[in-house]
């Protein structure tokens, strides 16, 4: 058990917030290029409906969760599908790529992703989501983040949806290949219509927070304990998480932090405490591999003084 009060999240996050110099903002997607790289922030949700969510830095500021919402993604495929059916079209191994990459396609099985987390397996993970056509899809995946993040008013930007919508050109040429090959199938279009709609879903550090919480509690409500994704559904996210969801950079993330965590290039990061609670960070400055380097340098912070690892 982690005890965390709000002086160390705002002494650690002052700490660590100059390392935005050191970062860029994202911009090849054109809404996402004028985020301010000096905003920040930080939530942890801790478990338990006697404790209540601690914050710093701008919790109320919204941004959207980008990569994040592969984790969604995947839990809901697999409780849609089960797992047979969604690992005979995404492989369960991490990879040196970068998160756009192309490359491996052409050696896997037949177009087979390497994982869930990089675009090639979450698209091919949204393809997978039950509904009779885009508007369906998404709002199964909102459906499910509401719940997580229990709060009913969460929705997408459209702004940044269309503007990624508009020059997912990577994205498109993955979906292509993967088509091609029978790993997805149906309306590359409508495909890319919800995976850059979930890309878009928004909130802020505290509800990003809660979402790492119920991850911590192996899948059900930090307030109330009811289930909202099975613990083997939770269990295979949170091994992702480890393995493959921070980028290329995962292997160093875990031997310096050594919690489950997905990155997004809007700048989040969401971190699984167990037993704990969950963890938010935003700041939109990224290192080279697309991880929030004032969001690692915190987190990297926080382990170093609540020796939180894992491992
Ligand atoms: N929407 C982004 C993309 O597909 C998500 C990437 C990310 O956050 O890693 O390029």
């Amino acid at each position: 058990m982690i005890n965390l009060d709000r002086n160390d999240l705002v002494d650690w996050l002052e700490h660590v917030k100059i390392y935005a110099n050191n970062g860029k903002v994202v911009d090849y997607i054109p809404a996402l290029a004028n985020q301010q790289p000096e905003t920040n922030a930080v939530a942890f949700y801790p478990l338990g409906k006697e404790n209540d969510v601690i914050h710093a830095g701008q919790a109320d500021y919204y941004f959207t969760i980008q990569s994040i919402s592969k984790v969604i993604a995947l839990a809901l495929a697999l409780i849609q599908q089960g797992e047979q059916a969604v690992f005979s079209r995404v492989d369960k191994e991490p990879t040196s790529d970068p998160f756009y990459s192309v490359a491996k396609l052409e050696v896997e099985k037949p177009a087979k992703p390497f994982n869930p987390m990089i675009n090639a397996g979450a698209l091919a993970v949204t393809n997978m989501i039950r509904g009779r056509n885009s508007t369906d899809m998404v709002e199964e995946i909102l459906t499910l983040i509401r719940l997580m993040a229990n709060d009913e008013s969460i929705t997408f930007d459209h702004e940044v949806a269309q503007s990624e919508y508009e020059t997912a050109f990577l994205n498109r040429a993955l979906c292509y290949f993967m088509k091609q090959h029978g790993v997805i199938t149906g309306s590359i279009e409508e495909l890319l219509d919800v995976y850059t709609k979930q890309c878009a879903i928004q909130m802020n550090v505290k509800q990003l927070a809660r979402i790492g919480a119920v991850f911590a509690n192996d899948g059900k409500d930090p307030d109330t304990n009811e289930e909202i994704i099975p613990d083997q559904v939770a269990r295979i996210c949170k091994t992702f998480m480890v393995t493959c969801g921070m980028y290329n950079e995962s292997g160093t993330f875990a031997i310096n932090v050594g919690i489950p965590a997905k990155s997004g290039v809007s700048g989040a990061i969401m971190g699984v405490i167990k037993e704990s609670g969950g963890i938010a960070v935003f700041g939109p400055a990224l290192n080279d591999k697309g991880n929030s380097v004032v969001g690692i340098r915190f987190l990297e912070k926080l382990a170093e003084e609540k020796h939180w690892s894992i491992f």
